[in-house]
């Protein structure tokens, strides 16, 4: 080519184009240099981000691997081993198991007569407002009741027998457990409910409860009470799921730290609070506390 040659004729008279000359070259095997750099750079990226991959699936796996072993457990309402799964923040209702869709409450109370009133199935239990049949699977003397308004206490509404927990039809002496779920906050007179309750239970029986327990709460109080054959609100009304009825019902207490003595007072006699928090059984979250309140033995 002619023009190289031009130039190297040029140069050898031009010093000055002859040094450009050579900076060019340098500059040109730096570029070449740094490009080859680059490919060993981009390379090497490629390969750690496939292996950052895997070390993120096998951090996945692992976690799966841990999650499955933390659902499962023991479910004292289904009796089987199972799975128990989290849905929300609210353990209270959203902690399930997948066999039988318990509660943490419900699969407590159970734990709870299992492991201290061992062959509860044998004896006779009345249970006040049930919403579930998990304690009558398990127990042939199993009855139950609803207060439903209006109806003569007693009698049968459709197979189910009416009862006010303020006002009992049974005879005295006639139960070996007396279960009562999360229904003493909705009692308008719950010392008058504790009572006849201790008057059914026999020597030696016990009544096994849920209720919720206020953390913020010092005394208990009402929130409602019947004056006459109205309801007088002594604060804004509120309401639970109700299994009959128009499915909501009235709360009328709320209890605090006073509750246990409160209810031990009346049912004079003492409350055991039973608290147990195991995944592995699926026990944990809110108002989880079972109470136990047993009716002296004669003799
Ligand atoms: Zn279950």
């Amino acid at each position: 080519m002619a023009y190289p040659g031009f130039l190297k004729k040029i140069a050898m008279c031009t010093p000055v184009l002859s040094d450009v000359l050579v900076e060019r070259d340098r500059l040109r095997g730096e570029i070449s240099f740094a490009g080859e750099k680059l490919n060993m750079i981009q390379a090497a990226v490629t390969s750690s981000s496939v292996k950052l991959d895997l070390t993120y699936k096998k951090i996945e796996a692992m976690e799966a691997a841990v999650k499955s072993v933390e659902r499962r457990g023991y479910c004292h309402c289904c009796r089987q081993e199972t799975d128990f799964e989290i849905l929300g923040d609210w353990l209270r209702d959203q902690y399930l198991c997948v066999n039988c869709s318990s509660i943490p409450r419900q699969r407590h109370i159970q734990y709870v007569m299992d492991k201290y009133f061992s062959g509860w199935g044998l004896g006779s239990i009345h249970e006040s407002s049930p919403s579930n049949d998990f304690i009558s699977r398990y127990c042939e003397r199993y009855s139950s009741s609803q207060y439903f308004e209006g109806v003569k206490f007693g009698e049968l509404v459709g197979g189910v027998r009416c009862e006010n927990l303020e006002a009992l039809t049974f005879n005295d002496d006639s139960f070996d457990l007396f279960i009562t779920q999360d229904v003493f906050e909705h009692i308008f007179n719950p010392e008058l409910a504790a009572k006849e309750i201790m008057r059914v239970l026999k020597p030696g029986g016990a009544h096994i409860f849920t209720a919720p327990k206020h953390k913020h709460v010092s005394l208990s109080y009402p929130r409602a009470r019947l004056a006459g054959a109205n309801i007088e609100y002594m604060v804004e009304p509120e309401y639970h799921g109700n299994p009959i009825g128009d499915g909501r019902a009235l709360v009328t207490w709320d209890y605090g730290d006073d509750f246990e003595s409160l209810i031990g007072r009346w049912s004079d006699s003492s409350t055991t609070t039973y608290l147990t928090r195991d995944r592995l059984l699926g026990l944990d979250g809110e108002y989880l506390e079972v109470f136990v309140i047993r009716k002296a033995a004669v003799g």
